[in-house]
């Protein structure tokens, strides 16, 4: 019995959050730390949860006019110089190769921190005329950024897997239709795959991507009552088009700038997804994200072994015919007890049990990962049942981050007011803003919170008339947090 004690996670969520979630991640087995500081190994459980969100994404994509493509992970000096017209750049952040065995290159090569600056120039190439708009390409990948900050795996290491979406439009319509388009869809891999409530927003002017138009996001709230941009879609205007030169000739044969955009979703979302579910016995995921969604365990004693075992093999085989995720966990040398902690450890969301009363009354036994309710079920049309079984995790799982969601909404209508509130609880709290980012700055000094989003809505009225920290006319309702 002593493996199970170091099995199990000994940290406490509400008390210890940083290093409670990176026990979880280590002991339910989805990542380790790599040699390398800043780097982190993707373990298989972890990787097949990072595939499934790629699987959901990747269909919406195609299906909406997507094609994936493929570039260098190295960029030429010249040409990430060349985004200067546009951007600051990653500078700072960005790792070079400078020899190639031992020669030393004639011009230094980055490791791309992110791709425009080497498919913006070919896409430039590639379209001459109208017909060639719109055109959508995506790049599964991964990119590098020097950050000095402290690792959290799939939060922010150095190198981390994302896509990146890059599409040239005719005019501003379909440009900024496209960069709804993607926010939609991640809103939707939130909402309807990992069981977490968006919101969506803008990014304020001062904090857009550089160069950008508007700048979207997706923002999720953590248990610690911090907000992370769980993904970004841009309208880049046509200032990206300028600088690459992405043009094209219309119906009339004149020359046009193209609307560009660029989106984007990073294992960051991973992240989010474990923090928020998880618990102080281990990962929660939610069922369409699981590589394993039903964990089948027989319980016998040895006068009815063979009939238990073979009636939990015969339900596990249906489960699987149906298309269901299924382990039958029929391990000897392990009690029940055992297996229940480590199943939940791993984050299986549903267990089925299968006694002699089960076996006695063709019944299972079902229990939910996320709150250990239990049901007992006919065994007649099982796959049905789990389904519907795992569609309440799936409810389960929303609902609770939605009510968190909902109660960490708050408004205030003074500086006092902002910062006492976050300082105490955590969470948003939104007020009138006179759109300055200097009325940024006293909260972002004393507190470290910063406006991580306004409405989608540049119309929309602001919840005050007054700025909640100068006293100026508000012009939009601002939505303050601390940030990952
Ligand atoms: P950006 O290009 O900075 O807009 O980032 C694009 C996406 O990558 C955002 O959704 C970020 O959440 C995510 N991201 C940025 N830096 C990291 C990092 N170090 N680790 C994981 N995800 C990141």
């Amino acid at each position: 019995m002593s493996g199970e004690q170091e099995l199990g996670i000994t940290e406490s969520k509400e008390h210890s959050p940083g290093e409670w979630y990176a026990e979880v991640v280590q002991k339910a087995g989805l990542a380790d730390y790599a040699p390398m500081g800043g780097f982190i190994v993707t373990r298989p459980r972890g990787y097949a949860i990072w595939e499934r969100i790629q699987d959901n994404l990747d269909g919406w994509f195609k299906d909406t006019g997507v094609e994936n493509a493929y570039f260098p992970m190295f960029i030429p000096e010249s040409y990430l110089e060349r985004e200067k017209d546009v951007v600051e750049g990653f500078d700072p952040e960005v790792a070079w190769v400078t020899h190639g065995g031992n020669e030393e290159l004639e011009e230094r090569l980055a490791v791309r921190p992110t791709s425009e600056s080497i498919i913006a120039p070919f896409m430039a190439d590639w379209t001459r005329s109208h017909r060639d708009l719109p055109m959508r390409l995506n790049q599964w990948c991964s990119v590098v950024r020097w950050e000095a900050t402290e690792t959290k795996p799939f939060f922010r290491t150095k190198e981390f897997l994302w896509q990146e979406g890059h599409t040239a439009h005719t005019d501003e319509e379909g440009a900024w239709d496209e960069t709804m388009t993607r926010l939609e869809q991640y809103a939707r891999l939130y909402e309807d795959v990992m069981a977490l409530p968006p919101l969506k927003g803008r990014k304020p002017e001062h904090d857009k991507f550089p160069g950008a138009h508007t700048t979207t996001s997706i923002e999720a709230l953590m248990p610690d009552g911090k907000s992370v941009q769980a993904a970004t879609s841009h309208y880049l205007g046509t200032s990206f088009a300028e600088a690459f030169d992405i043009t094209y000739a219309d119906a009339d044969e004149d020359e046009n700038t193209a609307h560009t955009t660029s989106w984007g979703i990073s294992w960051r979302a991973m992240g989010a997804l474990i923090m928020t579910h998880s618990d102080d016995q281990g990962l929660v995921l939610p069922p369409a994200l699981a590589p394993d969604q039903v964990v089948v365990v027989p319980i016998w004693q040895e006068e009815n072994k063979d009939e238990v075992i073979e009636y939990a093999a015969d339900l596990a085989a249906e489960l699987e015919e149906a298309g269901v995720r299924v382990e039958l966990d029929d391990r000897e040398h392990r009690n029940p007890g055992f297996k229940f902690n480590e199943h939940e450890l791993n984050g299986v969301p549903l267990r089925v049990e299968i006694g002699p009363h089960e076996v006695d009354d063709g019944e299972a036994t079902l229990a939910h990962r996320p709150d250990g309710e239990q049901e007992t079920v006919g065994r007649e049309g099982i796959a049905e049942t789990v389904r519907e079984h795992l569609d309440t995790v799936h409810g389960k799982l929303y609902a609770s981050a939605e009510e968190t969601l909902e109660g960490e909404i708050r408004e205030a209508d003074s500086r006092e007011e902002i910062l006492g509130t976050i300082g105490q609880h955590g969470g948003y709290v939104k007020c009138g803003w006179c759109g300055d980012e200097d009325c940024e700055d006293p909260i972002k000094d004393a507190i470290a919170a910063e406006i991580v989003m306004v409405p989608l809505d540049r119309d929309e009225e602001p919840i005050h008339d007054e700025c909640a920290i100068c006293g100026e006319d508000a012009e939009e309702t601002a939505y303050f947090a601390k940030s990952y």
